[in-house]
């Protein structure tokens, strides 16, 4: 399935529990996120944000109401959905292969030079040319390891090279130290000109870089606003 028309994503009327009888983790969920609209999602811990995020990915059906890319709901597009958003959680998965083949996973096209781009921009490119191997390093190989940060950075490399229009990021940097994390959030945000970012997040430390900031309570929508209105 191939969209067309601006990329916008509408949760209209959403209802999700994940079972019959539990309660309803969204409830009657209303928010429109225009192409290249940089929002922010903050809600407490179990709000919703995940659930949410999973829905938009169309990984959840919703019970009730409607979610949709370009018009099309999002479960329906299966495998396409990666062809338009681009995802980092907290703990983004490396593979037991070399940092090459974990870097071109979405896109096996990626060039050589493409992926060095890549890895200078997210701030790699240093550690893997001093690695004896380079890009053909075993990302399992005995002595490299790579830490929370590096694995964000790797994580963000692969979705620059994949160039997916919209990207979904799940509290990327809980867990890592506040310098760790500041460093981040400015190549993330740094890197994502012109793109749609959804960026789920606990706290306010960065949020001034969003356009849009919401605030999700009991499965709705509480609050909406500017970052300079909070
Ligand atoms: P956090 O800030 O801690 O990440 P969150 O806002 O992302 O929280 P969700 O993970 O969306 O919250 O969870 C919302 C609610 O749904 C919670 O009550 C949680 O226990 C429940 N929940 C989440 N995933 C599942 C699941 N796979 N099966 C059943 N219930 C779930
Ligand atoms: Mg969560």
């Amino acid at each position: 399935t191939a969209l067309t028309g601006p990329l916008d994503i509408e949760v209209q009327d959403v209802s999700f529990r994940y079972e019959k009888g539990t309660r309803q983790v969204l409830d009657h969920l209303n928010v429109t996120i225009p192409q290249g609209e940089k929002i922010a999602i903050l809600g407490r811990s179990g709000s919703g944000k995940s659930t949410l995020a999973t829905l938009i990915r169309g990984d959840l059906i919703p019970n009730s109401g409607q979610l949709t890319l370009a018009g099309v709901e999002t479960y329906r597009l299966g495998d396409t959905i990666s062809d338009y958003i681009g995802v980092i959680q907290q703990a983004p998965y490396l593979f037991h292969t070399t940092i090459l083949n974990n870097l071109r996973i979405g896109n096996e096209q990626a060039s050589i030079e493409e992926v060095w781009t890549v890895l200078e921009r997210v701030g790699l490119k240093e550690l893997v040319e001093k690695l004896p191997d380079g890009l053909d390093t075993m990302v399992d190989e005995a002595g490299l390891r790579f830490s929370g940060g590096e694995r964000h950075r790797m994580a963000l490399a692969r979705i620059l090279l994949k160039d997916t229009p919209i990207v979904l990021l799940d509290e990327p940097t809980v867990g890592l130290d506040p310098i760790t994390e500041q460093a981040l959030i400015d190549t993330f945000f740094g890197q994502l000109d012109g793109k749609t970012v959804i960026w789920i997040t606990h706290h306010l430390q960065g949020i001034e870089k969003m356009q849009r900031v919401i605030f999700i309570e009991d499965g709705h929508l509480e609050m909406t606003g500017s970052p300079q209105e909070l």
